[in-house]
């Protein structure tokens, strides 16, 4: 090594410095505590499909063997299940990949990129490690405005991050509103529609974005299996994207992003339709539940499409989100703090087993006479 004290140190690049680190959520209780219910990362409390597990076990005995670095018997299964083009279909390392390599093909220094208000985190941190300027855009009631996003364009706008439905809201925007939306971006501007909650929306207005895309140049919808496939942990996300965007992606993705227990994981998920109805129907029967029962409480609760909630506390004890925080670790169920999503006194709760969902509104009914 030579003289530290005078050598120069390898230096981020502008705004690597700048980013506030993304904090995922926990994953410990506190000690002591026999059962444990993470419901802090949005995971499918069923876990993955059977068959996935199996066919993933099946593949880990053959992973001397590099994957298909096209993922395409995958890409074959999610463009079958979607009646989507083959082509158009992207596989990566959970959709945050994608995510973050749009942000570096189409941002450069002096770029901005839009983002809302309370708009899921990983956006802002992308728009930043590509040197870009972050542009939030505000909400209007915790969900996302169109017209203040079309107001945020600038000449230097080149991309604009929606999550639809929101991660930590829960709320979305009908599909005439997305349309609205991409109608009033420049054509050089590429809307990026992050679907990940899409599985679990019962509502006639709501639309992924499919039929979007088909027809622009100019917009990408990313899905994933980490939600209602149960398979955070393979990391297997999907885009559909018109066939130049395809092109640069393909170019600076990693060879082998998808790897090959993922791939053999996410064909099988794919095929298991039972699993995906089980899980939506569980969900879409203990959201109304915990809606009604947590508002009973008194706490006010965003409306929610997707597999989460999130649980305001009283503005009068700007502390009690933390203190509910902790009152409910101490009893096996962690939730998640989203003071970072622009929300100090408000706790983001998945929607569990049975037996979660019970024990959280019995407990903050607890909690709330303390
Ligand atoms: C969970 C989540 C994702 C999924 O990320 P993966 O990398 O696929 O696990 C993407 N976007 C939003 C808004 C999410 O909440």
């Amino acid at each position: 090594m030579n003289d530290a004290s005078a050598a120069p140190r390898p230096r981020p690049n502008p705004g690597i410095m700048d980013i506030e680190a993304y904090v995922p959520g926990k994953s410990h209780g506190s000690a002591g505590v026999a059962t444990v219910y993470k419901l802090s990362s949005n995971e499918n409390p069923f876990g993955a499909s059977p068959a996935a597990i199996e066919a993933a076990t099946a593949a880990a005995a053959r992973m001397e063997f590099y994957p298909d670095g096209a993922a395409m018997r995958l890409r074959r299964a999610i463009a079958e299940a979607h009646g989507l083009n083959v082509a158009n279909i992207m596989c990566f390392n959970g959709s945050d990949e994608v995510l973050s390599l749009l942000a570096r093909i189409y941002l450069t220094p002096g770029d901005e990129g839009i983002y809302t208000e309370h708009g899921f985190l990983a956006y802002k941190i992308y728009i930043q490690a590509s040197g870009a300027t972050p542009v939030m855009a505000r909400e209007t009631e915790e969900r996302a405005d169109v017209d203040a996003i079309l107001a945020a364009v600038t000449a230097r706008t080149r991309i604009v991050f929606l999550a639809n439905p929101n991660n930590p809201t829960g709320t979305y925007l009908p599909f005439e509103e997305i349309r609205r939306l991409h109608a009033g971006l420049p054509s050089n501007v590429l809307l990026v529609i992050d679907a990940a909650y899409a599985e679990y929306v019962r509502r006639n207005d709501y639309a992924a974005g499919i039929e979007l895309v088909a027809g622009a140049e100019n917009a990408v919808m990313t899905r994933t299996f980490s939600k209602v496939h149960g398979l955070g942990g393979a990391r297997i996300g999907w885009a559909y994207v018109p066939p130049h965007v395809a092109q640069a992606l393909e170019r600076v993705r990693d060879p082998f992003n998808v790897n090959a227990m993922a791939i053999e994981a996410g064909i099988a998920a794919m095929g298991d339709r039972a699993h995906v109805e089980r899980s939506v129907a569980h969900n879409n029967h203990w959201l109304g539940w915990l809606t009604g029962e947590l508002s009973q409480l008194g706490l006010r609760v965003t409306p929610s499409v997707g597999n989460f909630l999130l649980i305001h506390f009283p503005e009068a004890k700007p502390d009690s989100a933390a203190a509910a925080d902790e009152f409910l670790a101490a009893r096996g169920y962690i939730l998640r703090r989203v003071s970072s999503y622009g929300f100090p006194n408000a706790l983001r709760m998945t929607i569990g087993t049975e037996a979660a969902n019970r024990g959280v509104a019995a407990a903050l009914a607890e909690f709330l006479k303390g």
